[in-house]
């Protein structure tokens, strides 16, 4: 009986923006091409209304639910913990409340749930579907190359002992970019770090999966697609499947009405150099006046979405710093929004970036390589200038850049105390801007768009890849382990 109700799953995401947007899109896409139901699950703990502006735009009457998981406490985890040891612990300590959703969602829900998948940073939650019998699979919002490295991690761990910024050559896995050290993720860069230990075991809770659902496409990364599918048929991991890209087709603040979007109008086309930096990224205030008077002495026109700076953390707006966000912009150089009025626009804390990034004004992007913003970046054919910050943004940017798809320029930093200094900004800016190289770029970005769009056409590649996907549900909820609820 249970096969005749739409497949329902159960998607849990971690916080951040970056991470929940995706899923709403997955979400949104199931529901209307494929007839899925979903119920989307966030943590309460971690939580404030910046991470989920996207749930909060959810129609109503849709196909798609929320369910909060309660919080549990982190207040013994020392205030400057990293990141992923908070969202980690949070994973953990919230699994006991989420096998309890699961139990009811399976006795409640027509179609029980057909499948249950965990986001990039909780993998450790498939355990829990394990138990109770559901299909279990990896929702990974970043590229299919950041998979392959986590999934190596318990290797290097293995098999190297220095730090992998000394390794003597480069990372070759299949199918994806050598890659140096420094280049992995931001928390392998240090192995006595407790982050390390981490990341491995995320590397191994990754092998508990039946799949893995990317926010990728064929064009990006044909290579990797091939030689991970070599490795699944051999049965080394589990399938991947190519659903990408997700990308929202607007941002979830009321762009129409936002002051940016007015300014870009009476800008020139492809004129504005527009400087974002993610959700969470933040520069310590040395560089943010480097950033200011580089701009500045670009001559390109701007449009900055500015932090506070912070000199301890360069993800310090990850979990909402913009509560106590500074919206006079009093840090930055003094006389630097007098000077620049004419032909820059500083916005505080948070822009409709997808809104920028499609407007005829936009021509170039200062981005800190985030998996998102790389793909937003895609479908409006935008180059951009990469300024990678923190998680798996350096391997992103070599991904952008001329090793990789060649949409992207990098800016180089200073050896002995890795400030980009303004000359730098500036000569960046303009090459990317009005330079050949930048031409080049510009050249790939559009090409790259073109792409994108033929991969999201009705019928089309991540069509095809989600209804191979749904096909798979379907299968499995006919299945009598589900359908007794487990
Ligand atoms: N974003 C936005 N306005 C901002 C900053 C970010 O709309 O001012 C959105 C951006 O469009 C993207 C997401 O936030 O969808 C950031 O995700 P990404 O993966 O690029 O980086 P993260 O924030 O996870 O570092």
């Amino acid at each position: 009986a249970q096969a005749v109700h739409a497949p329902h799953v159960v998607v849990l995401t971690s916080p951040g923006v970056g991470h929940v947007a995706p899923v709403v899109e997955f979400a949104t896409r199931l529901a209307a091409h494929h007839g899925v139901t979903t119920t989307i699950v966030t943590y309460g703990s971690l939580s404030s209304p910046a991470h989920s502006p996207s749930l909060a735009s959810l129609p109503a009457g849709t196909t798609i639910s929320t369910a909060a998981l309660p919080a549990v406490a982190v207040d013994d985890l020392p205030s400057d913990a990293h990141i992923v040891t908070r969202i980690v612990t949070v994973v953990h300590r919230s699994l006991p409340h989420l096998r309890a959703l699961l139990r009811s969602l399976l006795a409640s829900s027509p179609a029980g749930v057909t499948a249950f998948l965990a986001d990039m940073l909780c993998p450790a939650a498939l355990a829990v579907a394990e138990d109770l019998g559901v299909p279990r699979y990896v929702f990974y919002p970043s590229s299919l190359m950041s998979l392959c490295t986590l999934l190596y991690t318990p290797e290097l761990a293995r098999t190297t002992s220095c730090e992998c910024r000394d390794l003597p050559g480069p990372v070759v896995l299949p199918g994806c970019l050598p890659l140096h050290g420094a280049d992995l993720v931001e928390p392998v860069q240090e192995r006595a770090n407790p982050v390390y230990e981490l990341l491995v075991q995320l590397g191994l809770d990754y092998l508990r999966c039946d799949g893995f659902i990317v926010n990728t496409f064929h064009a990006l990364e044909h290579e990797t697609l091939e030689a991970f599918k070599e490795l699944s048929d051999r049965g080394v991991y589990a399938p991947a499947y190519a659903v990408g890209p997700l990308v929202r087709s607007s941002s979830d603040v009321a762009a129409g009405g936002h002051r940016c979007m007015t300014w870009l109008d009476a800008q020139p086309d492809g004129s504005v150099l527009y400087v974002c930096l993610g959700s969470g990224g933040t520069l310590s205030a040395v560089q943010t006046a480097e950033l200011a008077a580089g701009l500045e002495a670009s001559g390109q026109r701007f449009l900055w979405v500015a932090r506070v700076p912070n000199d301890m953390d360069n993800c310090a707006s990850y979990f909402g710093g913009e509560e106590d966000g500074d919206d006079t912009l009093g840090y930055l150089p003094e006389g630097f929004l007098e000077r620049t009025k004419a032909v820059g626009l500083v916005v505080p804390e948070w822009a409709p970036q997808v809104e920028i990034l499609g407007h005829r004004a936009v021509g170039g992007f200062v981005s800190h390589c985030g998996w998102n913003s790389a793909l937003e970046t895609m479908a409006a054919g935008v180059p951009v200038l990469a300024w990678p910050l923190f998680a798996e943004q350096r391997m992103n940017a070599v991904k952008l850049g001329s090793e990789g798809v060649g949409l992207a320029l990098r800016v180089t930093a200073r050896e002995d105390d890795g400030v980009v200094p303004r000359d730098e900004v500036a000569m960046a800016a303009r090459e990317l801007m009005v330079g050949e190289k930048g031409a080049v770029a510009r050249r790939k970005a559009r090409e790259l768009q073109e792409e994108a769009r033929k991969a999201l056409v009705p019928g089309g590649p991540a069509h095809r890849a989600l209804a191979a996907v749904v096909d798979m549900w379907k299968c499995a909820a006919a299945s009598p382990a589900v359908a007794a609820g487990a």
